[in-house]
């Protein structure tokens, strides 16, 4: 469903005073120029906006792309820096060097004091180190200081690699009790088509559930060919915060000041949270990997969105190799994503009873079984 609002209300949605926390994404495309070399000008101008920001008692949390493009101008490397894995990590290494020594630099100017957190995907799908970079962002904020994050994409491979910061964005601003994510594009929102080519498109300026239709207007390019999101990424970060209850905004970032510009204009894509998830389920709806699939027939699916647990009487198929307590995907009769949760049996209990009502379970089981195959409090739906 998508409602034509006031334009100007996507950014009051991230004022200090409805949004205490804000995290802010800047793309690649905007922090370097075609030469490869920081756009201090401009870059000035966003840490102007977020000091006044800070000033007027919003925290704010910066994910800075950039490190690849930067490094790959100094080490001369083709295709900025993406052309193979051991490119971008080369590069990576190198231009994240710079990349923290500017931002040093103009927080500094500022009276901002920068921090540095480089992070993999497994520090935010892991539970237990989520929770350890929840509490040092959380410590940085009490000092006042302003954390800048990236993906440390140097020792990140493919497999475990968010690949695109809008994700570790949306991932992070709910390690860091976020309630706003803006990020800052090369692109002025979501638009109906893409307006390169169709002189109908439309932007919409707020997306209130991220229905297949919506997810049907994004493409993986991106304009510059810089970065690696492109929309598609930007809605599964949109998903992603929103079912931790988080607001997302694209937004064109390729204006001076582009934040007070937003606040003052409006303009970009709000992307409303469909509900407010918190904590543990917050945490598994925005996991990305997951070491099993259930697939559920019709009636269990209807069920599921009713609140209900998932019983094995209703699983259709079991795949992968889980323990109890992993992290498993639930699948709808035409393979569609309907949720995730936390698995009450390993994978070869849970094949041996799929199908069956609770009372026939103990004769396969050799044990009495539990309530369910996934508890309503250890699921979420997507
Ligand atoms: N982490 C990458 C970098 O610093 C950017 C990823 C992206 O393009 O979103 O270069």
């Amino acid at each position: 469903m998508v409602a034509a609002l006031n334009p100007v209300i996507p950014a009051a949605a991230f004022d200090p005073g409805v949004c205490p926390r804000l995290v802010v994404k800047i793309g690649s495309s905007l922090l370097v120029d075609a030469a490869g070399a920081v756009r201090t000008g401009w870059l000035a101008g966003v840490v102007a906006d977020l000091a006044e920001r800070r000033a007027a008692g919003q925290e704010i949390v910066i994910v800075s792309s950039g490190a690849i493009a930067l490094g790959a101008r100094r080490l001369g490397l083709e295709k900025g820096g993406r052309a193979s894995l051991e490119d971008a990590q080369a590069a990576a290494a190198v231009g994240q060097v710079a990349l923290a020594g500017v931002w040093e630099q103009l927080l500094g100017q500022a009276g901002l004091t920068a921090a540095q957190l480089l992070l993999t995907l497994g520090d935010l799908e892991d539970r237990r180190r989520y929770l350890n970079v929840a509490a040092t962002i959380a410590r940085l904020l009490d000092l006042k200081a302003v954390p800048v994050l990236n993906e440390n994409d140097t020792v990140a491979t493919a497999e475990i690699r968010f690949g695109d910061n809008d994700r570790l964005a949306a991932r992070a601003a709910q390690a860091a009790g976020a309630s706003g994510v803006i990020l800052l594009s090369d692109v002025d929102g979501l638009y109906t088509a893409n307006p390169a080519s169709d002189p109908t498109a439309r932007r919409l300026p707020v997306v209130e559930a991220l229905t297949p239709e919506v997810m049907a207007m994004a493409t993986g390019e991106t304009r510059s060919g810089m970065g690696s999101g492109g929309m598609a990424a930007k809605l599964l970060a949109a998903r992603m915060a929103g079912a931790a209850g988080i607001a997302l905004a694209i937004c064109d970032g390729r204006v001076e000041r582009p934040l007070s510009h937003f606040a003052n204009a409006g303009g970009g894509t709000l992307f409303l949270p469909p509900r407010a998830a918190k904590g543990r389920k917050a945490w598994l709806a925005g996991r990305l990997t997951v070491n099993g699939t259930l697939t559920v027939d019709a009636g269990a699916a209807a069920a599921l969105k009713r609140g209900a647990s998932l019983l094995a009487a209703g699983v259709r198929a079991v795949e992968g190799r889980f323990k109890r307590g992993d992290v498993v995907a639930i699948h709808g009769p035409a393979g569609e994503l309907l949720g995730r949760g936390l698995a009450g049996y390993d994978a070869d209990d849970a094949r041996a009873i799929m199908g069956l009502r609770n009372e026939a379970q103990a004769a396969v089981l050799g044990y009495a079984p539990r309530a369910a195959l996934v508890h309503a409090d250890h699921l979420v739906l997507i």
